[in-house]
């Protein structure tokens, strides 16, 4: 399989239509680079199965894959509907406190939203189902909510529920958070999701519950769907690994009409911070049916990548989508082609170098420096031998023409790699090897193509220490 097909990455997210090791080997055969486990559903035995499963494929087959574990978060939900409850427009319908019983006759839904009736006013919209069902809240009768239904529909049970601008009495890392990151440190997923951000402190106290010593790092994901992890993205950006543009959640917190702004500060600010950006939900979601998305969907999957996001996600394309590997190739032919405009355009290269100039780091001047010799014709590779994947994600945000391979000795730092925009990882024994070793070892693992004439390498003073690159070399391949 040639390595080289999409500098764009694909996340796709594990359900009953992808459970299979054979159409996980199929979606890693069509370009997948990052395989998300939902913790909202399944138990925790089930997820370790797919963890084993996918890391046997990916090593039978050669492909780096970054396993991404997504955090519940306080998701509030509707707690449980006997039958499905039909709602026509207009109608009264009363939330009560799941338990509470019901005082006369009427529609009620239970919830199990502590503080629900404390954290509304009259004129606050409660909405359900990803937005789907709307209610406009007429008055609170102590913990009863009395509400109008603004739109026709059907309610079911455990529903999500968002109520912009109201914040969870407590933090957003739930009990069962702690456990989820338990979790995943315990079978060294790469990438860990915090949902429901609301500030950097989100992020610090979930960095705390991670390993403080030792090689395994995982990168700690901020979603980015509320109005205060907006407003507090770039406090957010400087204590992440990475960010998610979690569309989903943000087109309900937030005014849905914001949301193609919104995704474009939030990618650009991630790209100056050096930080992957990954575009979710909704990108392709007529294929859970249809066998070809739609040209809107098409142009979202284009305009993403343009934006300059690192990746785009699937959630139930993959999950519960009719045919999983038709969506991954479909999206990967869009990525190949929008590519070309993006690199001949130089859009993000110009917007991020013009924010970056004024940065005078060695760090920046290295990767500014590698894409000046990169725009040169004659060069087709760049290698950047890495600790921690700063060096490869430096340069990748300028999106230059040739592929960056990043070579590490750290698996975790390989797999979180995986997910940035034109980067191919290479797990190495050791990092501390000559310039002609390195290349030796990327002929080795095919990496270098027929024609390849000059590479570009980055190197540090210190062979394999983080934080120590400062320099450039430029190779001729014979
Ligand atoms: C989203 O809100 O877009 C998202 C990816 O999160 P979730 O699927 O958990 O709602």
């Amino acid at each position: 399989m040639n390595p080289f097909v999409s500098k764009t990455k694909i996340v796709a997210t594990i359900g009953p239509a992808s459970f299979s090791a054979s159409v996980q080997r199929r979606l890693m055969a069509a370009g997948v680079d990052g395989f998300r486990l939902n913790l909202s559903h399944g138990d925790h035995e089930e997820h370790a199965g797919v963890v084993a499963s996918l890391r046997k494929i990916s090593a039978e087959m050669g492909r780096p894959v970054a396993i991404v574990v997504d955090l519940p978060g306080p998701k509030m939900r509707l707690g449980k509907v006997p039958k499905p409850i039909t709602v026509r427009r207009g109608a009264k319908v009363r939330f009560v406190p799941e338990g509470v019983s019901r005082p006369g006759p009427g529609i009620f839904l239970p919830h199990e939203i502590s503080g629900l009736a404390q954290g509304l006013r009259p004129g606050s919209i409660i909405f359900i189902g990803d937005g789907m069902m709307q209610f406009k809240v007429k008055s609170i009768q102590g913990e009863i909510v009395e509400t109008e239904a603004m739109v026709a529909g059907v309610v079911r049970s455990n529903k999500g529920v968002n109520i912009p601008g109201y914040t969870a009495p407590s933090g957003v890392l739930t009990d069962a958070d702690k456990r989820g990151i338990a979790f995943a440190v315990k079978n060294k997923a790469d990438v860990i999701c915090i949902s429901f951000v609301g500030g950097p402190e989100d992020m610090l106290a979930a960095r705390a519950l991670l390993p403080q010593s030792g090689k395994y790092r995982p990168c700690l994901l901020a979603k980015i769907e509320r109005r205060q992890a907006v407003a507090h993205l770039d406090g957010i950006l400087a204590v992440s690994d990475a960010v998610m543009v979690a569309r989903g959640d943000l087109g309900i917190e937030l005014p849905i009409e914001e949301i193609p702004g919104l995704q474009k500060d939030i990618i650009h600010r991630a790209n100056m911070a050096a930080k992957p950006v990954i575009v979710a939900t909704q990108m392709m979601l007529s294929m859970v049916d249809n066998a070809r998305p739609t040209r809107a969907e098409v142009t979202d999957v284009a305009n993403a990548i343009l934006d300059g996001a690192d990746a785009i996600m699937f959630s139930e394309e993959t999950a519960i989508g009719h045919d999983p590997v038709a969506v991954v190739r479909i999206a990967k032919k869009i990525a190949r082609q929008t590519e070309r405009r993006l690199v001949k355009s130089g859009a993000i290269a110009l917007e991020v170098r013009a924010a970056i100039r004024s940065e005078d780091s060695i760090d920046d001047l290295v990767s500014s420096a590698a894409c000046d010799v990169l725009e040169n014709r004659t060069v087709d590779l760049a290698i950047t031998p890495t600790a921690t994947g700063t060096t490869a994600r430096r340069i990748a945000r300028l999106r230059p023409r040739p592929w960056i391979v990043a070579i590490t000795d750290n698996p975790t730092v390989r797999n979180i790699l995986a997910l940035s925009s034109g980067v191919f990882p290479l797990e190495v024994p050791s990092v501390a090897i000559t310039d002609f070793e390195l290349a030796k070892r990327i002929k080795d693992a095919g990496l270098l193509r027929p024609g390849t004439r000059r590479l570009v390498i980055t190197s540090g003073t210190l062979l394999g220490v983080a934080g120590t690159t400062n320099s450039l070399k430029i190779i001729d391949v014979f």
